[in-house]
């Protein structure tokens, strides 16, 4: 298998800060980088040296960018797969459409953890008002998803109660969704695992995430879970890496039930929020092990050097006056501010994030935390 050395080009489907960190990465190890993006002025345009804007429906665009780069990899999932088979006529598609494929619709990548024997939670795909209330009288309380184009919790709708089902299903809109049975979580994890073409893997150690209201809001590593959790969620992640057949990377999020097991939320076969702090914590960042690993060069150490974790900044921060306090958070201990060069600050736009390190996980929780808390003070943003 031909290795792709530093001055060859990367071709990115997707220039937002997924895009912009993994180019940075990139640049750093001597590649060049070419980006696709329906953006004309997204997070990793001043990353690359030739900006394609388009379309992810755009095929021909799709063929131009890999036309012109050694490789090709993606940020984002949801791109149709003619775009997807037009680039890998031109070059390698890392990961591959078929892992796309799979991944682009919640129901098909739950019914192929299912049958491949990954744990998954009780859930029934629905397609209509009536079946969205039989799964609710079956399942009990549901989490209702659309299958396709959700993320950061949208495209979702919770409910508690039988009756309530048919305005959850109108208030989707979807043609097709996942009713899933809402467990009562101990706590949230992922599994970042990279994988060369020639079936090399790394798995970095198991991210503890919290959300708010479906959004990441922060995320620490080590996540301080038991030997036995650890284990358990690595192999499950090692093992969907190696059945999917992921050249890349894939973050794995799982929940860890209260009764010790564990089970698979969903996939993401790229970089991924809940490891952003790799790049403080680890001795290889997700970004460059992205690089490494599409590139079919050998995989970096995932040990966690220091402790590290991150926190959002979404819109709602710079929904002011006052402005969020830069200047004050820097000046603490251990803090960085990561932006992501997005011109519009709407509310619930992930629009950067702040990290911290410490001698422990939960130093580094409490420094990001207390950080934000300061940043975020008086705005939208604001903790209540
Ligand atoms: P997205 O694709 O938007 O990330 P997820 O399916 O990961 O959507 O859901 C977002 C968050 O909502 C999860 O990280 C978790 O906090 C919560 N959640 C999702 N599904 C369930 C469930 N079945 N039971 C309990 N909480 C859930
Ligand atoms: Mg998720």
């Amino acid at each position: 298998m031909s290795i792709i050395l530093p001055g060859a080009t990367i071709g990115f489907l997707g220039g937002g800060q997924l895009g912009r960190m993994a180019a940075m990465a990139a640049r750093t190890m001597g590649y060049d980088v070419h980006v696709l993006d329906p953006e004309a002025h997204c997070p990793a345009r001043p990353l690359a040296s030739h900006v394609i804007t388009a379309p992810w429906s755009d095929a021909d665009a799709a063929a131009r960018l890999a036309a012109g780069s050694d490789v090709v990899t993606i940020e984002i999932e949801q791109i149709p797969r003619p775009s997807l088979e037009a680039a890998e006529h031109s070059a390698p598609l890392r990961p591959s459409p078929h892992v796309l494929w799979i991944v682009q619709d919640r129901a098909r990548e739950k019914e192929w953890l299912r049958d491949h024997g990954f744990p998954v939670g009780p859930f029934a795909v629905v397609r209509n008002a009536d079946e969205t209330t039989d799964a609710v009288r079956a399942l009990g309380s549901c989490i209702v998803k659309s299958t396709h184009g959700g993320y950061d919790g949208r495209g979702q709708a919770r409910v508690h109660d039988v009756a309530k089902a048919a305005a959850a299903w109108d208030s989707i809109g979807a043609h097709v969704c996942v009713a899933e049975k809402f467990l009562s979580l101990a706590a949230e994890l992922s599994v970042m695992v990279a994988r060369t073409p020639t079936g090399e893997m790394r798995a970095y150690p198991p991210a503890r995430n919290h959300h708010t209201h479906g959004v990441l809001t922060w995320s620490v590593i080590p996540g301080g879970f038991d030997g036995a959790v650890v284990a358990r969620a690595t192999d499950l992640a090692c093992g969907i890496a190696e059945q999917l057949g992921v050249v890349g990377l894939i973050a794995v999020e799982l929940f860890l039930l209260e009764d010790g097991s564990v089970c698979v939320n969903e996939l993401a076969p790229r970089p991924h929020n809940t490891y952003h702090h790799s790049e403080r914590a680890c001795v290889t960042s997700q970004f460059e092990q992205l690089v490494r690993a599409v590139c079919g060069l050998p995989l970096g150490d995932t040990d966690v050097v220091r402790p590290a974790a991150i926190y959002n900044l979404l819109g709602d921060v710079w929904s002011g006056p006052p402005a969020p306090d830069l200047e004050g958070v820097l000046a603490r201990a251990g803090v960085r501010v990561h932006l992501y060069g997005k011109r519009e600050a709407r509310p619930g736009r992930k629009m950067g994030h702040l990290s911290a390190c410490g001698d422990t996980s939960e130093i580094a929780l409490t420094r990001v935390i207390d950080a934000y808390r300061q940043l975020a003070a008086g705005t939208a943003g604001a903790i209540s």
